[in-house]
């Protein structure tokens, strides 16, 4: 019997990463699937990039010079048409970098109190790369097309998701169960093509 091909999630978000094991899990039944946490300190490398890609790229090359594995990094973001340049590959920082989640939402729904629904759009982007000592780094993407509800709403998810209305689904992100969410979100589609690229190839 041949050994368990091995993949590690290089994040040190642990909902992120969470949710990334969950699908992953699922998609590629026989793979050992592990995380930073797996290999204590990992360094957490500086998000340096301009974009998300080169952002998921420095994460996933960082994660494979340190354990010498196969590694998936991604990076994401919230893209708010009103708010044009101020998230995005910057979410994380929006407001602040420690800022509660419940601060950074609130800042937003007041600053786009009373704008009506079209001029709500916004959407989830997410950028995966793949990485291993000697291997070019090969980078996947989704987005998630929503817009901003007017108030928080759900418990699930994490991050921006309580204020991200879903049109197809009648709710925000966070009103979804952990598996309607995957079905749908960026981070699904996204891992959805990795899955199918690692099932076909050697790495
Ligand atoms: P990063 O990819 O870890 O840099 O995350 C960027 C920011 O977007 C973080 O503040 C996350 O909380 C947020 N974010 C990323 N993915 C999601 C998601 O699926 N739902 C809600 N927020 C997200």
């Amino acid at each position: 019997m041949s050994a368990a091909r091995r993949l590690v999630i290089a994040s040190h978000n642990r909902k992120k990463s969470g949710e990334m094991v969950t699908i992953l899990t699922a998609g590629l039944p026989g793979w050992e699937i592990l995380t930073l946490a797996d290999f204590p300190g990992a360094p957490e490398p500086e998000e340096t990039g301009t974009t998300y890609e080169e952002n998921a790229v420095i994460k996933a090359a960082s994660a494979a010079q340190f354990t010498g594995e196969l590694c998936l990094a991604d990076d994401a973001g919230l893209e708010i048409d009103a708010l044009p340049g101020e998230l995005g590959p910057w979410s994380k920082r929006f407001m602040g970098e420690e800022t509660p989640f419940t601060e950074k939402m609130q800042g937003i729904l007041t600053r786009m109190a009373g704008l009506p629904e079209a001029e709500r759009g916004a959407r989830f982007n997410c950028w995966v790369a793949l990485a291993a000592p000697g291997l070019e780094p090969k980078t996947f993407h989704a987005t998630c097309e929503g817009r901003i509800a007017e108030a928080p709403s759900g418990g699930g998810g994490f991050g921006y998701d309580p204020i991200f209305w879903l049109e197809s689904q009648g709710c925000t992100m966070a009103d979804l169960t952990a598996e309607q969410k995957h079905a749908i979100s960026h981070r699904g589609k996204v891992l959805a093509q990795v899955i199918g690229h690692l099932r076909q190839t050697d790495v």
